[in-house]
């Protein structure tokens, strides 16, 4: 079984300087979370983790294939991702601290860097905008022949009766 606590690293034991963690995303790990877009993928995430005094800075490389829906067929496909993304962790027990999206704020006992919601929201950034099979040939023939289909047929704007309709309105 998967779980979140799987997507972490304890950290306090680390000697300062450079560690090499590796997390393997599988379809599982999609399903820790509460309506998820992504139901399907292989995903590695490569995290190169630098440890100072004071704070550790992570350089994260996110690389896998995830399934999406065709925007132009709705058929599902596989898709390329890759992505590099830095962040860093600080240390600190005032409340109103300066956490961004680059950085994250822990309090100063804390021990494990909690990694899941993270990798789940990286994986998100390294989705394409435009979610098509790379070749329309690939796309569903027949799901392609229907919503052509659909789109001839848009009867209402000839219709007589709902030009009437819409004099009305006016
Ligand atoms: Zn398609």
């Amino acid at each position: 079984m998967v779980k979140l606590t799987d997507f972490q690293i304890t950290f306090s034991g680390l000697k300062l300087g450079n560690h090499k963690f590796d997390f393997q995303i599988e379809d599982a790990f999609f399903q820790l979370f509460d309506y998820a877009e992504l139901s399907s993928g292989q995903v590695s995430a490569i995290i190169l983790l630098q440890k100072k005094s004071n704070m550790l800075e992570l350089d994260l490389q996110i690389k896998g294939s995830v399934t999406l829906a065709c925007d132009t067929c709705t058929e599902n496909y596989i898709e390329s991702i890759e992505g590099n993304y830095k962040q860093i962790v600080k240390f600190s027990d005032v409340l109103e601290t300066d956490e961004t999206d680059e950085i994250i704020i822990l309090p100063t006992n804390e021990h494990t860097l909690k990694l899941a919601h993270h990798l789940y929201e990286f994986i998100h950034l390294s989705l394409p905008s435009r979610r098509i099979h790379a070749d329309r040939a690939d796309c569903n023939q027949e799901m392609l022949e229907k919503l052509e289909e659909l789109a001839f047929q848009e009867p209402e704007i000839a219709d007589p009766r709902w030009s009437a309709l819409q004099n009305l309105k006016k």
